[in-house]
This record gives structure tokens, C-alpha cells and sequence, in this order.
């Protein structure tokens, strides 16, 4: 196990080394093209940049598997790094068990799914019947790439996906989600009120499917609930306000621009004890939107569904998050995501979204849809891998549904009956630039998946 973990890093360290932001992923294809043929395999590769290597079996019984894991990867780093993703590797750092990257997100999500494909691909030793490599891009934005994949070219009918971030769980199902932008045409005003600037940075953020938890967190909430207390103290007009980086994800930072006439603001905000990061400051602008538009903003901001919306039997039903705000001179533009596994509750609460947005005088526009997946009762994978889990680690795993969104619901939708599971191992913060990953863990996640590829 010694070897074929230090293979593993190997290929870990190589992946990092290759640019692949979502939709930039042409070069990294291009080095899948290349692993392939040194290596003598099958490879198709798309216009969408998606890989497809094919391995033969080398096992009596002979029933064809498909792994999956996306290229891309989230690309953000510290305020004060000057990397640049399109063409620097990742500097990857190694403190015994941790891996993790100098100022930047690592990419082990889902670096990891990518090496251990290779890992498998390019052995002499490991045992398993004939292999479908599905390498996706654009997941975590578009789903570009499990949406234009061409499946006809797949002769496996169960698809492992190693996009998931415990080693002790077996994915089985997520979320649908319906993602809108709800936008808001108000009217800027001349305003010789005294400017401030209200910002707060670097909070913890993640994904928001799996650290709903932090969603009270959010940096557009924290802000826009600081705003709602000033608005109880006097007239507060909004001029802008901007954060976050994707719908999917817990904001970080926000700043507002508002202007009033309290005096005091600095001492005001603080015994709100919203957040101890926040930051004031006095600045020169003009124009803001009027008292009923500033109102209807922020009241928007707060009523929209964000963390857990309904829980039961200590399962979340549904969640939300709202990931980004922008403005752009008298429009503001709100980003924001609702899921649930429940298609009715799913429609129940994005038309009270709907009819707050109505109410605040915000227009919807539906940015995608996607369609929950549902987990398969009679799934031969699932008590196979179990199995093998157990065989491998004397413990049963839990299975559970995703409130991220995975790719298996696309790729569930475009094939017939395909038998999907998701599995992965430990990445904590990822889609941050605390992204982090356990050796112990991908090797506890490899043994498992080693053992079942060769039963
Ligand atoms: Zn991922």
C-alpha cells in the first residue's frame, strides 16, 4: 500500500501542476491525451474538453466500471497572492498528513478522483474488470461537461463518482436546485449625507450544500443585517452593496456603501456585536438609491430563503444560500440557490421567494434548474461497495444525500437506469483557500475502492 500511496502523490503533485479553472481545462485534457497514449489506452476527448480512457479488465468475471471525477476546480486565493491560475501550479504544501496549497485553494477537490484514476489507469497491479475513465469539466460551474458528454460511447452501466468530501459515507442520492437572480432597477438620487463604507472579509465561507451550518455566517447577511439595525435608528440610504463569488457558496466578504445622518456609526455597529471583523470607513459619494428602494433591498437580502429552510427527523429538507450581490448603478443583482431532494417542497419555497421578490419590487430571472437525483433502492453497486467498505475497514459506511449539487443527477438524467454512487475522502474548506486533504483519508478511500474494483 506503501508504493502505490506514494504513486498516488505523485500523480497528486503532477495534476496541481496543471492550470484547471473551470472552462480553462484544454491543457489538462491535453495531458490526459498524452497519459493515455504513452500508456497505450483508449481516449476520446471532446469539444467540451472532456476525457474518456478506456481500460480492459484483467479479472474473470467482467463487469465494466465507471469512474468519474471533474478536472476543474475552484480557483481562489489570499488578498495578497499574486498567482495567477492560468498558467502558475499549484504550490502544494505537505505537513505530515495534511496537504494543503501556499495562498490558494489546493484543488483537492477533486484533484483526488484525478489521481486515483491515473493511479488505476496506468497500474500493472491492480485488479478490476474492463474500466470507463470519465474525466468532466466545468463542474463547478456550468455542468458544461456531463451535460454535452456523449454516453453512447459508455459500455458500463454502474458509475462510481469520487466527487464527495468524507471517506466514511456513500452518497446515494442529492438535492434538485433551482438557482435564480433576482434583480432590482431603482432610481440613484442626489444625497449630501455623509458616506460610509461597511464592509466585513474573510469569513470561513465553503460550499453551501455542505457547510449549511455557516450560513448565518454569510458576509451579505452579516452586512445587510447591520444596515436593518442603523434603519431602525434613523434614515439609512443604500448606495451599494457587493459580495460574494458563486451562488453555491457561502460569501466571504461584502461591503456596502450607505449614507445617514447618525452620528456615532462606529460605536453604533458595534454594540450590534454582529461580527468583530467589521470595518468602517468615511468615504466621498454622491448618489444613492431612496429610503422606500434602500428598505425594499435590504429587507429583500434578509427574507430570502438562506441556511436551512426545513428540517425533519433531524434531516435537512430543504436549504439555501445567497451567494452573491452586485450592483451596477441603480441595479442590484442577487445570486442565490434553494435545494432540496423534495421536488414539491422545492416549488413551495421558491415561490415564496418568488412572491418576496414581488413584494420588494425585484424581478426573477431562473438561472438553471437541476433535477434531484434520487437514490436507487435496488442498487447492486451500493451493496457491493458496502461490502467491500466493511471488508476494509471492519465498520459499516453511512449512506446518505448530498445537499451539494453533484454531477450524478445529469448524468442519471442523460443515461438509462445508470447504478450511480458517490464517494470520496476528507477535504475540508474546499472551494476556499483553507482547502485541506488527508493522506490517511484518500488511502482509507483507495484501500476501499480497491478491494471492490477487484472482487
Ligand atoms: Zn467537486
Amino acid at each position: 500500500m506503501e508504493t502505490i500511496m506514494n504513486r498516488f502523490l505523485e500523480l497528486f503533485y503532477k495534476i496541481s501542476e496543471i492550470p484547471r479553472e473551470s472552462g480553462k481545462e484544454g491543457k489538462f485534457a491535453s495531458f490526459l491525451e498524452e497519459f493515455a497514449k504513452k500508456h497505450h489506452l483508449y481516449c476520446f476527448r471532446d469539444e467540451s474538453n472532456n476525457v474518456l480512457i478506456k481500460k480492459k479488465g484483467n479479472k474473470e468475471s467482467n463487469n465494466p466500471i465507471i469512474l468519474q471525477a471533474h478536472i476543474d476546480m475552484v480557483c481562489v486565493k489570499r488578498e495578497n497572492s499574486n498567482h495567477n491560475f492560468n498558467t502558475d501550479p499549484i504550490d502544494v504544501i505537505r505537513d505530515g498528513d495534511i496537504i494543503f496549497a501556499k495562498d490558494t485553494s489546493l484543488g483537492a477537490d477533486q484533484g483526488i478522483g484525478l489521481a486515483i484514476m491515473l493511479l488505476i489507469l496506468e497500474s500493472d497491479t491492480i485488479k478490476h474488470s474492463d474500466l470507463e475513465c470519465m474525466f468532466t469539466t466545468e463542474e463547478e460551474t456550468t455542468f458544461n461537461g456531463v451535460v454535452n458528454f456523449d454516453y453512447s460511447k459508455l459500455k458500463g452501466k454502474m458509475l462510481i463518482n469520487i466527487d464527495y468530501c468524507k471517506d466514511d459515507t456513500i452518497i446515494v442520492g442529492s438535492d434538485a436546485d433551482i438557482c435564480n437572480e433576482y434583480i432590482f432597477e431603482g432610481n440613484l438620487e442626489e444625497n449630501d449625507l455623509q458616506a460610509y463604507e461597511i464592509s466585513v472579509k474573510n469569513l470561513k465561507g465553503g460550499n453551501s450544500g455542505d457547510y449549511i451550518e455557516r450560513s448565518s455566517r454569510n458576509a451579505i447577511s452579516i452586512i445587510a443585517r447591520i444596515i436593518q439595525e442603523l434603519q431602525k435608528i434613523d434614515d439609512v440610504f443604500l448606495c451599494s452593496i457587493d459580495g460574494g463569488e458563486s451562488e453555491i457558496d457561502i460569501a466571504t466578504s461584502c461591503k456596502a456603501i450607505i449614507k445617514t445622518r447618525i452620528e456615532d456609526i462606529y460605536n453604533k455597529v458595534k454594540e450590534l456585536n454582529v461580527d468583530e471583523n467589521i470595518q468602517i470607513c468615511e468615504i466621498k459619494n454622491e448618489l444613492s438609491f431612496s429610503i422606500e428602494d434602500s428598505k425594499r433591498i435590504i429587507s429583500q437580502i434578509l427574507k430570502l430563503k438562506q441556511g436551512i429552510v426545513k428540517k425533519q427527523d433531524g434531516n435537512i429538507i430543504v436549504s439555501g444560500n445567497i451567494g452573491v450581490i452586485n450592483t451596477n448603478k441603480n441595479k442590484v443583482f442577487i445570486q442565490g440557490v434553494l435545494r432540496s431532494i423534495d421536488v414539491e417542497q422545492l416549488k413551495k419555497y421558491n415561490n415564496e421567494n418568488l412572491s418576496i421578490s414581488e413584494n420588494d419590487h425585484f424581478t426573477v430571472k431562473e438561472i438553471y434548474q437541476d433535477s434531484a437525483w434520487i437514490p436507487n433502492e435496488k442498487s447492486k453497486l451500493l451493496d457491493d461497495f458496502k461490502k467491500a467498505y466493511y471488508r476494509v475497514n471492519g465498520s459499516t459506511p453511512i449512506v446518505d444525500i448530498a445537499h451539494g449539487g453533484l454531477e450524478c443527477s445529469s448524468i442519471m438524467k442523460r443515461t438509462n437506469n445508470m447504478d450511480i454512487i458517490s464517494i470520496g475522502s476528507i477535504i475540508e474548506d474546499f472551494h476556499t483557500v483553507n482547502e485541506k486533504m488527508y493522506i490517511s483519508s484518500c488511502e482509507k478511500t483507495i484501500k476501499t475502492l480497491l478491494e471492490y474494483l477487484k472482487k
